[in-house]
């Protein structure tokens, strides 16, 4: 089976694999082609001997190890109760967007409250996670399992995935072949806000989030952890999920300049804000 991945240019994508058989993604501008070429054999009435050859090549790599990192600031006043923050360090191709925005934001939050003279009433515990994009890993799981200390006192963990990707809009002007070619424009595409447990006390903060911060939030609540999140379950508190499915999400075409530099900047101020206010808000708002 062939999938024409119908995205500007010839991205290479990871989706789309379980077909039911072999099952080979071809880039837009060479699906365009084929499907040219099977129309112009289907007016010449010669669909029927038309063939394509195809041949792939690939390795497999086995006895690989990942790691997570770790980074811990002590609270102030309730050291023994943490707020977990996780970004996944992985990807697949260059993964500006999925996940090299939301753990940029990871580390600035870390800077910062590192060094701010306020510090935090809790302990925040900072996780870049391994293995997200590999079978058989979950980096957060594996955290709950070889740290119980910072888990298990925890009162939310919060997962930041895939954060400040560009809008993209269909492009104005179509190509001498008919293609029509995408164009970033300068916002962020919309960023679903999950809580799992649906806490009016966080939900709220997202709400204050746009307005003060213009965080492109879509306005209806969710309960979505995705893999990333959902590794902290079992902790039983608030799952807090921010996260991005725009259309280069997963393919080739996640590179640095899809990535909005303003957008990186919103999330990590709306982030810091949240983070402060979830620092000194009692347990019952948190998980009520
Ligand atoms: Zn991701």
């Amino acid at each position: 089976m062939i999938n024409v991945i119908d995205l500007p240019g010839n991205e290479r994508a990871r989706d789309f694999s379980n077909c039911g058989g072999p099952c080979f993604n071809l880039g837009g501008r060479d699906g365009r082609f084929l499907e040219t070429v099977m129309d112009r054999a289907a007016e010449a009435g010669a669909l029927d001997r038309m063939r394509i050859r195809m041949s792939l090549e690939t390795t497999r790599r086995s006895g690989l190890s990942a790691h997570n990192a770790i980074a811990v600031i002590p609270g102030s006043e309730r050291p023994d109760e943490t707020i977990i923050i996780n970004a996944h360090a992985d990807a697949w191709f260059d993964g500006a967007g999925d996940n090299g925005d939301g753990l940029a934001v990871l580390v600035g939050l870390a800077r910062h409250f590192a060094t701010e003279a306020d510090p935090p009433r809790r302990t925040l515990v900072f996780v870049a996670s391994a293995g997200h994009h590999s079978p058989g890993m979950n980096g957060p799981r594996n955290f709950v399992a070889m740290n119980p200390t910072f888990a298990e006192s925890a009162v939310l963990a919060l997962n930041i995935e895939h954060v400040a990707q560009r809008n993209l809009s269909p492009a104005r002007s179509v190509a001498d072949d008919g293609y029509r070619e995408f164009v970033a424009d300068a916002g962020e595409a919309p960023i679903v806000a999950g809580v799992s447990n649906e806490a009016p006390f966080l939900e709220n903060l997202f709400r204050r989030g746009v307005e003060r911060y213009g965080t492109n939030f879509v306005s209806g609540p969710s309960t979505m952890a995705s893999g990333e999140g959902g590794g902290y379950r079992s902790l039983e508190v608030a799952i807090v999920t921010t996260m991005q499915a725009p259309p280069l999400y997963h393919t080739s075409g996640e590179v640095p300049e899809v990535i909005s530099v303003p957008g990186l900047e919103r999330m990590a101020r709306f982030l810091a804000f949240f983070l402060k206010q979830v620092d000194v808000a009692p347990w019952e708002q948190l998980n009520p």
